[in-house]
């Protein structure tokens, strides 16, 4: 049996950051919810893992350090973190800002109403802007993350009243942002006015919960009550009562890469199951292409039900064709180029009994650089198979997102140049298939969507923020 080493940085495109909050009427100890809710979120972000609760009215303790959620919480950093009405908590994927934990989460601070602590999911794309503006006016600034310049500005907004703040600032944000806000017995939740980052409502024996997708309200058995709607302000107090407002008018686009690779396939994200998605987009893929092949397999972990789909339709056996390793020992992972080529690892290994001999059909769910679908293939080969036809679950990857998926310059991407023949050429594959974009839209539930990286139709208008990464031709 042969195996390749896949930097995990290669292995598909990124995980970005999960966050998870919950508040109580009586004092709990919610930390240990949130630690099972990160647990659940922690394919969206490997680096760093934080959880921040209220206590003595107005204080704030938190744990933060670099590492899986398993490796920065023992038992002893939870009974660190006094009982409490709320609490919240992140796991980090940097795309904005360096990997260190000056920049994990949450971040926690003293504000015109006391301590706060604020999560955030997303990449605020003028926050060069308002960081420039808020030094100027004499604010300082710990890291280099987009995440401290919004905290620092709903501050600065909170002349009446955090919600106030959050509600001035968040009209100032362009970008994409689902944001947890502790502040005393209160906890905000907020999703940007495109919806781009998921963010779900939820409740647990009258305690109210939030978290960027539904498996982590699984995780702690708690129902799901209806999706943060883009725009939306939800302030939450003790008793589980709750108000909401809007601080802009929806212009729902949510991100379609959730469905396509980010989200677990165990998530509903705004009503639409990630699992059908992914599903259905390998029965369509089935219907258009008419592979001669003797096996289907799909490349782990979000590509299998997609495959799966593709065998039901085509009736061509579905088998596993290569094992991830989930037990390589690691610290966490950075994003720095030099750890890309050099350091962390994932070793990825083929099933050769399954597949000597035969025609393969292999579904993705993306490509993004190639480099590993390039080697994937070649492991295929080498272990056996004939042909290795490759079946994409979405289009041509073609451009950036700004957003905070980590696809940077249309340079990175394989497909950022080329077509599929020469994409196809370049991985080594004996055919390229692509589900075109309207079909994904229909697999995803037929919303609108922000489909930037694919058409470069993104949910923002880049216009004013253009700069020498913005490469349109
Ligand atoms: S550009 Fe792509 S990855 Fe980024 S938010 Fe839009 S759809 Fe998602």
């Amino acid at each position: 049996m042969k195996s390749i080493i896949l930097d995990e940085r290669q292995f598909g495109t990124h995980e970005e950051c999960g966050i998870f909050g919950i508040i109580s009427e009586e004092k709990q100890e919610l930390a240990r919810d949130v630690y099972y809710g990160l647990f659940a979120l922690q394919h969206r972000g490997q680096e760093s893992a934080g959880i921040a609760v209220s206590y003595d009215e107005d204080k704030v303790a938190y744990y933060k350090n670099m590492g899986l959620v398993n490796a920065v919480f023992h038992e002893e950093e939870l009974r660190l973190l006094p009982s409490t009405n709320v609490a919240i908590g992140h796991v980090r994927y940097s795309t904005m800002g360096s990997s260190n934990v000056v920049n994990a989460q949450p971040i926690v601070f003293y504000g015109r109403f006391g301590r706060m602590a604020v999560a955030h999911n997303g990449n605020i794309i003028n926050a060069p802007n308002i960081k420039k503006r808020m030094i100027y006016k004499g604010h300082i600034f710990q890291s280099s993350t987009d995440s401290e310049v919004l905290a620092a500005a709903i501050n600065d907004y909170s002349t009446e009243s955090v919600e106030q703040g959050i509600y001035d600032a968040c009209k100032n944000f362009v970008g994409a942002f689902a944001l947890l806000v502790l502040s005393g017995n209160k906890l905000y939740a907020v999703r940007d006015r495109n919806g781009l980052k998921p963010l779900i409502m939820g409740q647990k024996d009258g305690n109210i919960v939030f978290a960027s997708e539904s498996c982590a309200l699984d995780a702690i058995d708690a129902e799901v009550i209806r999706d943060v709607m883009p725009g939306e302000i939800i302030t939450v107090n003790t008793d589980g009562s709750y108000t909401s407002r809007y601080f802009a008018p929806p212009d729902k686009r949510p991100c379609i890469f959730e469905y396509v690779y980010l989200a677990r396939s165990d998530s509903v994200l705004d009503g639409t199951s990630v699992y059908e998605s992914r599903y259905n987009c390998g029965k369509i893929l089935a219907e258009m292409c008419n592979i001669d092949a003797d096996i289907v397999a799909g490349v782990p972990d979000s590509a299998l039900v997609s495959a799966r789909g593709y065998s039901d339709v085509s009736g061509i056996p579905y088998v596993d064709a290569l094992s991830k390793n989930r037990y390589i020992g690691r610290t966490f992972i950075q994003p720095s180029q030099s750890m890309r080529e050099n350091s962390v690892k994932i070793k990825l290994t083929a099933f050769r009994n399954n597949i000597q001999g035969k025609r393969l059909i292999l579904l993705d769910d993306s490509i993004v650089r190639g480099t590993t679908s390039k080697k994937i293939i070649s492991l295929l080969r080498k272990n056996g198979a004939t042909e290795v036809h490759m079946v994409v679950a979405s289009p041509i990857v073609k451009w950036p997102c700004y957003f905070g998926v980590d696809m940077d310059t249309k340079e990175q991407l394989i497909g950022g140049y080329r077509d599929a023949e020469e994409i196809c050429k370049l991985i080594g594959a004996d055919s390229l298939h692509y589900l075109p974009l309207e079909k994904l839209a229909e697999c995803c539930g037929c919303g609108n969507f922000c489909t930037g990286c694919f058409d470069a139709n993104y949910a923002v208008d880049l216009g004013n923020f253009h700069s020498e990464k913005l490469l349109f031709e």
